[in-house]
């Protein structure tokens, strides 16, 4: 029996991993649950698994959680502290499914405790990548990823050098609006930007997805995860979402990676690494597909990939400023405050403002200043949002 926790678990990733574990619940021992604001669906999960707890990182939401899970034998908790607790709990796998920055804390006290990490919360490798694999050395723990971009990296370079790598490839379906005109993509709404073409995801990644913020986090997160250069580093417009990465070598190699735009394929091979089992993914007809598009990103269009590289150059805590900086942009973007297209340069405003400012000068990375530099740089977009608001 392999003891696994799903950190997460009531989202679109953690809804996916769950449907895995629960056709063969003979394998799994299941001990940790995490959700957020949906108390119903966590405690029926955790109910049909008979997880050993369930904690919603609300805390007014406990004492409905409790209520939910009454007679069941499963644990009820809690709040951030409970959530970490959680995930420090020994497993052999988790899965970090949790949506933000608030995904790095639990996702470490993982790591540290030797569990396998399957990561799908790039948050935490984009605003502390150096901590966390440095963390995963000191226990000895496994990361294996989950976004299926840097899925497909991985499982291109079984068996190869990284010093034969000289390029990786990401591929972007362009979102929403791939082929909206710019003046119509500033009236874009907050529903218009939630439906992605080819992904069912949650809110948040597919309104990323469709500002192109969400490439920028995978250049950042393939940078932290693989160790490559900002230079190696490429994106190309995929629209038919079927090639999920390429890796290409010093011989002029590409290994492509293509599969069906489901998740479970990704969640399934991190399951069940080093192995590869059959997954309940639709086999792919690629006569029936006929074309597989690729074209350059017009960066006019996506200031976000300019921004990412930015970020990679400048290392240190520019990924934690990043970050937050457009978790706050998609909130006031979500609550209508700021427009679609006002989501960049509220982030470039706060990267340029904070990276001149003292608190970013160098110094040793740690969670305590990623904390810190992730607030102030809330705060910072907050005065910033309202300035936009005001002149538009
Ligand atoms: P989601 O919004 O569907 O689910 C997020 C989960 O996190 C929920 O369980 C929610 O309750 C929990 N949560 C939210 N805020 C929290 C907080 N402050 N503290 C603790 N828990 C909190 O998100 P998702 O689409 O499943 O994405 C999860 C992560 O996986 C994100 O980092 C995303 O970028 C990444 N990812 C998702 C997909 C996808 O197909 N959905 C693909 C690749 C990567
Ligand atoms: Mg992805």
């Amino acid at each position: 029996m392999r003891r696994v926790s799903i950190l997460g678990a009531t989202g679109s990733v953690g809804q996916s991993t769950i449907d895995l574990i629960a056709r063969a619940p003979e394998c799994y021992d299941v001990v940790a649950l995490t959700g957020g604001q949906n108390i119903a669906r966590l405690a029926a999960d955790a109910r049909a698994l008979g997880a050993e707890i369930a904690v919603t990182a609300d805390e007014a939401l406990l004492p409905e959680l409790r209520a939910a899970l009454d007679g069941s034998g499963v644990e009820a908790a809690a709040g951030r502290a409970a959530l970490i607790e959680a995930a420090a709990r020994p497993a052999d796998w988790v899965m970090s499914a949790i949506v933000g920055a608030a995904g790095l804390a639990p996702g470490l006290a993982a790591l540290e405790q030797g569990a396998t990490l399957a990561l799908a919360n790039k948050e935490s490798l984009v605003t502390a990548g150096p901590l966390v694999m440095a963390a995963a050395r000191r226990s000895g723990a496994r990361i294996l990823p989950v976004d299926s971009e840097h899925s497909a990296i991985f499982q291109a370079l079984v068996g190869e050098e990284i010093s034969a790598v000289t390029r990786v490839i990401i591929t972007a379906s362009g979102g929403a609006f791939r082929d909206w005109p710019l003046e119509r993509l500033a009236r874009a709404t907050v529903a218009e930007a939630s439906s992605h073409p080819n992904w069912d995801m949650g809110q948040r990644i597919t309104i990323d997805s469709a500002s192109m913020f969400n490439k920028a986090l995978e250049m950042i997160e393939a940078r932290e995860f693989f160790g490559l250069t900002p230079a190696q580093i490429e994106v190309l417009i995929h629209p038919q979402s079927l090639v999920h990465a390429l890796v290409g070598f010093n011989d002029g190699a590409l290994m492509a990676h293509v599969g069906p735009p489901d998740m479970r394929h990704a969640i399934g091979y991190a399951l069940h690494w080093p192995e590869r089992r059959a997954l309940p993914v639709a086999a792919l007809d690629l006569g029936a597909v006929g074309v597989l598009e690729f074209r350059a990103p017009d960066e006019a269009r996506s200031p976000a990939l300019r921004l990412a590289r930015v970020v990679m150059e400048e290392g240190g805590l520019a990924g934690a400023i990043f970050n937050a900086a457009k978790e706050r942009a998609l909130d006031h973007f979500i609550v209508g405050r700021i427009g679609f297209l006002d989501m960049a340069p509220l982030v470039e405003a706060v990267l340029e403002r904070m990276l001149a400012g003292p608190d970013a000068a160098r110094g040793d990375l740690t969670l305590d200043r990623v904390a810190h530099m992730d607030h102030l740089a809330r705060e910072c977009a907050d005065v910033v949002a309202r300035d936009i608001k005001q002149q538009g």
